[in-house]
């Protein structure tokens, strides 16, 4: 049974050492209150989520004769003890109920129930974004009617885009939204893979539907937002269905809902026609989160691989009598301890930077500063969801690789942690959709500009690095280069071969994952390395190792993008057909 300690000095050292949050300029907060969330929200996972995570991987979701679907044991008590104890509600402004607290803090509570129970937290996760794209876009009735239930969280949402053929194609939905004479819309069509879209936690659940208008242009200019409860306003029950949940590979606990809408009720969310725009509100979100459940199924991967390789014992230490030594000892072991570490604290360090800086985008004090702090969210934004989420599946597995077959069989939870982690690569955009984004639309569009201000910040920090942080600002600086290189073949080459970018674009967002992991771990270091402790020493060390083995591939990284698309595109489709 994999077990869980909320990695609390860690979350306060980024929170207070790195970020500076107790004196922050524009994002001031009390250092006692940063104590005070990090130890409760820690406590609540562990004590109260945490114990469903087997369960409800076990039991799954039950869909009824009826349409109805009733959540694992315990998941709606849970959820009760979720909404009393205002997790949800933490970074949602005072003016739509929520406590007004910076984004950062949401965030590092965000990844402890995520390690306690990826499943459950989906929930409440999805509805985070439906309230965003509410805020954003919806009328003044609308927000009126629906927001107040879905903060407080008496009302959970969904997100309900995919159908059968249009998955990262949206442009290719088919679900239809007639006008009704009383100003609202009549939905019919179905939509599959809809996480939340029947169950027993709350009494109503908000969906937020693509669907098209019937003079609506084709592709993804042509599709618009709708609001479609499952209660309507006077009490009846809406035409939405669930028609059934899928069996999946993981996150059990979380109904995955094929829907039916046959002529359902629902109100145009923001313009017609502009759904895109309203949808990748929700999505933005959903994507940052998706980063965050990355760092936080290797987190947990990584604690119980902890505790099993300093129990068990196979083979020897070198020059050591004992029969045999806990596994802990032997440099393999260690090398995927050492990544493990690396990545999450780097991951961590990186993720609640980001945060911060989208309490930025809206509370720096110059317009200037509002716009340079989200253009770096929109840049990193497929980084963290791409990159941390492969990594973060990588170190689940490489945590379950620590228990050899005892990893692979169900007593110890490692194999379940490794099917949890994996869907995260996949929806929100699977992840090759989003080294797309990246280099496409972060990085061509604007002939590199705002990758450029990222670059310069990373070699600023190198610039100006402590002498006795040499080890990472030195190899740091290399990466920058390579990643300046990289970035100007993609520009340039793409205007010639719009396939060299496609072929290159995975690589470059590896290579700036890596880069800005590297960035916080010579910002950790230079905190560090001025200090004379235990978690220090251990934050230097990891620092070196992440130095030395994760920053020297960015040239390779490179290589790669420079190789561009011929080799890949060489074959015809029908070759790939063995015979
Ligand atoms: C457990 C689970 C929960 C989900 N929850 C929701 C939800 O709540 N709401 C919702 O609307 N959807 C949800 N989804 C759907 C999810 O977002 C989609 O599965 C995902 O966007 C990919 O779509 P697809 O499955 O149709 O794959 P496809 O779009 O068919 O893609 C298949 C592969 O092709 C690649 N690909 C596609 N287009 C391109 C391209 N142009 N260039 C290069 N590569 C490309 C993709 O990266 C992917 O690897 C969920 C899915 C799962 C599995």
């Amino acid at each position: 049974m994999p077990t869980y300690t909320p990695p609390a000095r860690d979350t306060r050292f980024v929170l207070t050492e790195l970020l500076g949050l107790a004196d922050h300029p524009h994002v001031p907060v009390d250092a006692d209150l940063i104590d005070t969330i990090v130890a409760e929200a820690g406590r609540f996972a562990a004590e109260v989520i945490a114990p469903l995570n087997r369960v409800a991987d076990e039991q799954g979701c039950t869909r009824h004769s009826d349409g109805s679907v009733t959540t694992p044991s315990g998941f709606r008590e849970a959820y009760r003890a979720y909404v009393e104890s205002g997790w949800g509600t933490l970074a949602l402004s005072e003016a739509h109920g929520g406590q007004g607290l910076p984004h950062v803090l949401a965030t590092a509570v965000e990844e402890y129930l995520d390690s306690a129970c990826h499943a459950f937290n989906m929930y409440a996760g999805l509805t985070h974004g439906a309230v965003a794209a509410l805020i954003a876009k919806g009328s003044e009735e609308l927000t009126a009617r629906y927001l107040p239930k879905l903060v407080s969280g008496e009302w959970l949402g969904t997100m309900a885009l995919t159908e059968a053929q249009a998955g990262t194609d949206l442009g290719l939905i088919r679900t239809r939204a007639e006008p009704h004479p009383d100003g609202s819309y009549r939905l019919t069509g179905e939509k599959i893979f809809c996480s939340g879209g029947e169950h027993d936690l709350t009494d109503n659940i908000v969906h937020l539907v693509l669907a098209r208008l019937p003079d609506a242009p084709d592709g993804s200019r042509g599709i618009s937002l709708f609001v479609v409860p499952k209660v309507l306003p006077d009490g009846s029950r809406n035409a939405v269905t669930c028609g059934a949940i899928e069996h999946k590979m993981g996150v059990h606990g979380s109904a995955t809902c094929a829907m039916n809408f046959d002529g359902a009720a629902g109100w145009l969310v923001g313009q017609a026609n502009g759904g895109l725009a309203a949808m990748f509100i929700m999505m933005n979100a959903a994507r940052l989160s998706c980063g965050n459940q990355g760092l936080a199924q290797a987190e947990l991967a990584y604690q119980n691989a902890v505790a099993y390789v300093s129990e068990r014992k196979q083979g020897r230490a070198a020059g050591s009598t004992a029969p045999a030594d806990p596994l802990i000892v032997h440099p393999d072991i260690r090398r995927m301890l050492m990544d493990a570490r690396a990545f999450t604290e780097g991951m961590r360090a990186l993720v609640l930077w980001t945060a911060l800086q989208i309490d930025l985008s809206h509370r720096a004090e110059s317009e200037l500063e509002r716009a340079a702090a989200e253009a770096l969210v929109g840049l990193l934004t497929p980084v963290i969801k791409g990159f941390g989420t492969d990594k973060g599946f990588e170190t689940a597995v490489a945590m379950q690789q620590c228990f050899g077959g005892h990893g692979y069989i169900a007593e110890y939870g490692m194999e379940q942690i490794v099917r949890d982690a994996r869907v995260a690569m996949i929806y929100e955009g699977a992840n090759g959709v989003q080294a797309l984004d990246l280099a496409a639309r972060k990085l061509a569009r604007d002939e590199g500009q705002v990758a450029e201000r990222f670059l310069a910040l990373v070699e600023g920090a190198c610039d100006t690095a402590d002498g006795a942080v040499r080890f990472v600002a030195v190899p740091l600086r290399e990466a920058v280069h390579e990643a300046r290189e990289a970035a100007r073949w993609l520009i340039d080459n793409a205007k010639r071969d719009p396939d060299a970018l496609g072929a290159g674009s995975y690589a470059f967002m590896e290579l700036l994952g890596r880069l800005a992991l590297g960035w916080m771990w010579l910002r950790m270091a230079e905190i560090a390395a001025r200090k004379d402790d235990p978690f220090h020493a251990a934050k230097l060390a990891t620092a070196r190792y992440y130095a030395e083995r994760w920053l020297p591939p960015c040239a390779t990284l490179t290589r790669q993008i420079e190789a561009g698309a011929e080799a890949m595109m060489a074959l015809r489709p029908e070759q790939f057909v063995r015979s």
